[in-house]
């Protein structure tokens, strides 16, 4: 656009802010409301994923407005899962085909910061404590409530809601006539515990690895902090067998640990505390649509496509849509800003509709599939197949984690490549050792189901 605009941003979360960025940089005046008080003036939030995966499409996006070098200082380098089972030592399973493929831990109160500071740097106006009460859509109005309680009306600029999973704007397009807005909460919740970090700020287990002990129904993760801790995430049913209804007591809960986690227990000193301190997050998916009204609002982040956690994409997904966001309001042709609106919406939601899928998928595989030799089988053979034929082939997990084809292609080729994968190994036992594999079949397999698809990026 040729013009300079000027934007309400509802929401400073990360979706929030960086957008704000974004769109800063392009000259254009940007406000943003947020109903909690200024994250850097107050102690971490208890309770909330203190810490987060990010990875390849979250890192572009953050380094289409120069934040690559500051983000680098507050993440720690995972280069796979590392394995719990019980009475076993545990097992590292590299994410990608070598050490240039990792994802990273990084803090979610410290890059909120940073992006609050970059926001402030680039003059976006920062309202905390105001709160979104209402927006009509038709007119692009906003009723808040700033920190003294009182009513304020915005108008007159368009709308970037990034007010998250329980997004007031959503809700409100989701009522107009022909719209979608379907909110499905997971049958299964979660709860965060802490590894301290030890003697000198040392971590107790390996900093560079993303810690799961997988129990088929349940599981617990671990990512490493800066400051030597871990972030601990449980993740269990919220009722049924082995849920978080049945641990309402202290004997209850010391005797699933020692029982499920024997080997976690004396990393979890303050476990009891944190158990009954924190409360039992909820996860769901959000999948919604229309993502915009005319040219008065657009939806980014969780607000627009909230996810499970499982595929460590949420945060990920929204970044890229700020990414995207800011291609389709000032790189391309467009009669207006309601076409750039819907060119985004077209561009982003059959994408997040997938990652939403895989994430959900991603849940069995982490607390279950993992624990299946085919599964590492497989793992080892789609390594193979992507040295083999780079570019042609490569594991889904990667094309999510580390490439920025559209999650919608990964997840079309993902569906193909799992047949390949299970062709080329129907005669093979079932385990590891990777034998004897025909790979002038897999090549031809490749060329013919997978030929039509889009060079991988
Ligand atoms: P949010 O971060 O939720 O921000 C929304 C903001 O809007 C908040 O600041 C909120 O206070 C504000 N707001 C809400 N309502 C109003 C209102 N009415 N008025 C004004 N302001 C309002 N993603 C990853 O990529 N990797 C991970 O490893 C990962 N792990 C996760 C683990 C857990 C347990 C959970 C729950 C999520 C995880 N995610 C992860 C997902 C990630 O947290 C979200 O996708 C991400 O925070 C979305 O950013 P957002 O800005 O859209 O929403």
């Amino acid at each position: 656009m040729s013009q300079a605009l000027s934007f309400h941003v509802l929401g400073a979360g990360l979706a929030g802010t960086l957008s704000a960025i974004y769109l800063a940089r392009r000259d254009a005046a940007v406000d943003v409301y947020e109903r909690r008080a200024d994250p850097r003036t107050e102690q971490g939030e208890g309770g909330r994923s203190i810490n987060l995966a990010l990875a390849n499409r979250g890192r572009r996006a953050l380094a289409g407005v120069g934040l690559e070098r500051d983000i680098e200082a507050l993440t720690i380098p995972m280069r796979g899962r590392m394995l719990h089972e019980v009475g076993k030592a545990p097992v590292l399973q590299p994410y990608g085909k070598d050490d240039s493929e990792v994802i990273y831990s990084i803090s979610r109160a410290g890059l909120n910061a940073l992006l609050l500071n970059q926001a402030d740097a680039h003059g976006v106006g920062l309202h905390f404590e105001h709160r979104t009460e209402a927006v009509d859509v038709d007119t692009g109005e906003v009723l808040l409530t700033d920190p003294a309680g009182t009513r304020v009306a915005l108008s007159g600029r368009p709308i970037i809601a990034a007010d998250g999973g329980g997004s007031v704007v959503r809700r409100t397009l989701g009522r107009r006539p022909g719209a979608l807005n379907s909110e499905v909460l997971s049958s299964h919740g979660y709860k965060e515990l802490t590894i301290p970090a030890g003697p000198d700020g040392a971590f107790r287990i390996d900093p560079n690895a993303l810690h799961i002990w997988p129990r088929g129904g349940f599981m617990m993760i671990a990512l490493p902090n800066l400051d030597g801790s871990f972030t601990v995430t449980l993740f269990m049913a919220m009722n049924g067998e082995n849920s978080f209804d049945e641990l309402t007591d202290a004997d209850q809960v010391s005797q699933f640990f020692e029982h499920w986690f024997p080997s976690a227990v004396p990393l979890l000193p303050d476990l009891l505390h944190d158990f009954f301190a924190n409360p039992t997050g909820e996860l769901g998916t959000v999948r919604c649509a229309p993502w915009h009204a005319d040219d008065k609002a657009v939806l980014i982040g969780d607000a627009a496509h909230a996810i499970v956690p499982f595929h460590g994409q949420g945060m990920n997904c929204a970044f890229e849509d700020c990414f995207e966001l800011d291609r389709c309001l000032f790189d391309i042709e467009a009669p207006s800003l309601a076409d750039r609106f819907a060119e985004f919406e077209r561009r982003r939601r059959p994408n997040a509709n997938a990652i939403a899928d895989m994430a959900i998928e991603n849940y069995i595989e982490m607390r279950e599939s993992v624990r299946d030799p085919y599964f590492h089988l497989k793992k080892a053979l789609a390594f193979e197949l992507e040295r083999r034929f780079p570019g042609d082939f490569v594991p889904r997990y990667s094309m999510v984690m580390f490439h920025h084809i559209p999650y919608a292609e990964a997840q079309r080729r993902g569906v193909i490549q799992q047949s390949i994968l299970d062709e080329l190994l129907l005669e093979h036992p079932r385990e590891l050792p990777l034998g004897d594999i025909d790979y002038g079949h897999a090549e031809a397999l490749i060329r013919e189901q997978l030929a039509d698809a889009p060079g991988l990026v």
